[in-house]
């Protein structure tokens, strides 16, 4: 459902001159609705963003749909979105390096700079994260799905020369560059990525990127599997129709060095566990709530379980990586919908047999 709550202002402001803006804010499960407001001006050290892409990611979705996941709950209207990338629209004071018109991919990720994880420099740690559309905290941190975003300068990713689809998909990226840095050393290994949604198809591209010998990727339907062989995977596997086929892989105590678990799912944790060789290590990147973990495995066989959440820095070194070509994500977007039917987007996104990942054109 979209409700549109009606044009207060002229339709068709200047760039610069910007009175009035749409933001997308979910009141309850389905209940998504396009809403004015006036955009603030940028205050010292900040930017006005027009935005151009967003995508809609996994988290934002379970908002959608079911108005949150594991403990988290919506409690309070919530503007959805943070995988956003745009133009300078206007630059606050002291702004330097930025300029009006560029393109920018914006990071999420607002840790307090204070607390002792930023100190420790584990900043996706922070105790007082302000990560964009999120219902952790109360009151929630409002997302990014605005047309105009006011965010600090230091978020903003030079991404001249990307289209704002590619510069959109920074924040992705970003999890995935994480990931493989809690992987460890990737050249030359053996690497199985469990559930092939944007992050696991993301997951392959980095592994790709950073020499793995051999990627076999899997997942429960054969749209995803089918984008995963283009990227890159070297042999998918559909579990749906063969549910054990990562089987011959555990023989001789296992086969691949490194496990990216990217479904969340007990079984998909399980079978990759079973696949892995002495010594091997699981990412766990899927935000599965809590699951079973065959921890004998992982006792006889010295396996290490990392957790993978979020990111900072990765996320600047991704845009890098994206405009010097060495990755490109692109393919991964397979439907682009107009701000007016963001929910239409939404419902889309979840679609696995048909979407990877959608983004709304703001
Ligand atoms: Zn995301
Ligand atoms: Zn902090």
């Amino acid at each position: 459902m979209l409700r549109d709550e009606g044009c207060v202002n002229p339709p068709h402001p200047a760039p610069d001159q910007v009175r009035q803006m749409k933001s997308v804010v979910l009141h309850a499960p389905r209940d998504l609705r396009l809403e004015e407001s006036a955009p603030p001006p940028p205050g010292p050290g900040e930017v006005a963003v027009r935005l151009a892409a967003g995508g809609i990611c996994g988290s934002d979705l379970h908002y959608y749909a079911h108005g949150g996941f594991g403990t988290v709950r919506l409690r309070e209207p919530m503007i959805l979105g943070h995988e956003v990338a745009g133009h300078v629209a206007a630059l606050g004071d002291g702004v330097t390096g930025l300029s009006v018109g560029q393109l920018v991919a914006v990071s999420p990720s607002r840790p307090c700079r204070a607390c002792r994880y930023c100190h420790e420099g584990r900043p996706n740690q922070c105790l007082n994260m302000r990560f964009y559309g999120s219902a952790m905290p109360f009151p929630h941190i409002q997302g990014a799905f605005r047309q105009v975003l006011v965010a600090d300068a230091r978020q903003c990713a030079d991404a001249e020369g990307l289209s704002p689809a590619q510069a959109a998909l920074a924040e992705p990226l970003a999890v995935c560059l994480h990931a493989a840095g809690q992987a460890g050393p990737l050249l030359g290994r053996r690497v199985l990525v469990t559930g092939c949604g944007p992050i696991g198809l993301l997951c392959v591209l980095v592994a790709r990127a950073a020499g793995a010998a051999e990627i076999v990727a899997t997942d429960l339907t054969a749209f995803t599997l089918a984008l995963a062989a283009d990227r890159g995977a070297d042999r998918t596997l559909n579990m749906a129709e063969a549910p054990q086929a990562l089987g011959p892989y555990a023989a001789d105590k296992g086969y691949f060095d490194v496990q990216f678990e990217c479904t969340g799912a007990a079984p998909a944790l399980a079978a990759g566990i079973a696949a892995l060789r002495p010594g091997g290590t699981v990412v766990q990147v899927g935000l599965g709530g809590d699951m079973t973990v065959p921890v004998q495995s992982l006792t006889a066989k010295e396996l290490s379980l990392r957790g993978a959440f979020r990111f900072h820095d990765e996320f600047f070194v991704g845009v890098d990586m994206m405009r010097s070509g060495r990755i490109d994500p692109a393919p991964l977007v397979t439907q682009t919908v107009p701000l007016a039917r963001a929910a239409e987007g939404f419902d889309l996104a979840g679609d696995r047999s048909q979407a990877m990942k959608v983004q709304i054109e703001f």
